[in-house]
């Protein structure tokens, strides 16, 4: 008899909380890289998810106590890389950004006083936009402050290699500004598949 794959986890609005769950942790940054997302990017991968998605990409990072502490120091670190002409932007990537705010936050304002709009700001989430609308404050001014969400659990069994910057087809590369500006999910302009 077979085993049933067991899907993601589906948390209720607002259950888990970042500051009940992050430790401030890190698991790794890769600045200078050309796969999070459009053009030459900065990546913080953040520690700690509790979807539990099978398959996950980065099983390890779903420990809040993965990797290392976040610091003042590498985010001068990450704030100088990012000056870099042919840096494009950040991306924050997990483990689930939205589940350590306060790390996310911290850069993501740094970022916008040192460089306005002049470096775009990427994310992944296990949320889905839906459940994002109805999510505490702290997670709502994250996705304010960010100019691209890939979204949603990574689903095995829509697993598809050849999708842009995302695993599974239930995945979406949103435009956030137009998204909350229209009060629904708006598809990335330059989706090529
Ligand atoms: S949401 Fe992402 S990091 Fe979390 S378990 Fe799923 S694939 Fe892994």
């Amino acid at each position: 008899m077979s085993v049933k794959q067991r899907g993601p986890k589906n948390p209720a609005p607002q259950e888990w909380r970042s500051e009940n769950l992050s430790q401030g942790y890190i698991a790794d940054y890769k600045p200078f890289n050309f796969v999070d997302g459009e053009g030459v990017r900065c990546s913080l991968y953040v520690s700690g998810c509790l979807f539990a998605c099978p398959g996950c990409y980065n099983r390890v990072a779903q420990n809040f106590r993965y990797g290392r502490p976040y610091t003042r120091e590498l985010e001068d670190q990450i704030i100088a890389d990012l000056g870099q002409s042919y840096v494009q932007g950040l991306t924050l990537l997990g483990g689930e950004p939205f589940l350590n705010t306060k790390t996310c936050l911290s850069l993501v304002n740094r970022i916008r006083a040192t460089y306005g709009a002049t470096k775009d700001i990427w994310a992944w989430t296990g949320y889905t936009w839906e459940e994002l609308m109805q999510e505490s404050a702290d997670k709502r001014e994250l996705l304010a402050k960010i100019d691209i969400l890939v979204d949603g659990r990574f689903m095995q069994a829509q697993m598809d290699l050849t999708l842009q910057f995302r695993g599974s087809a239930n995945q979406r590369i949103i435009d956030v500004a137009k998204s909350l500006a229209t009060q629904k999910p708006v598809i990335w302009a330059k989706l090529v598949h």
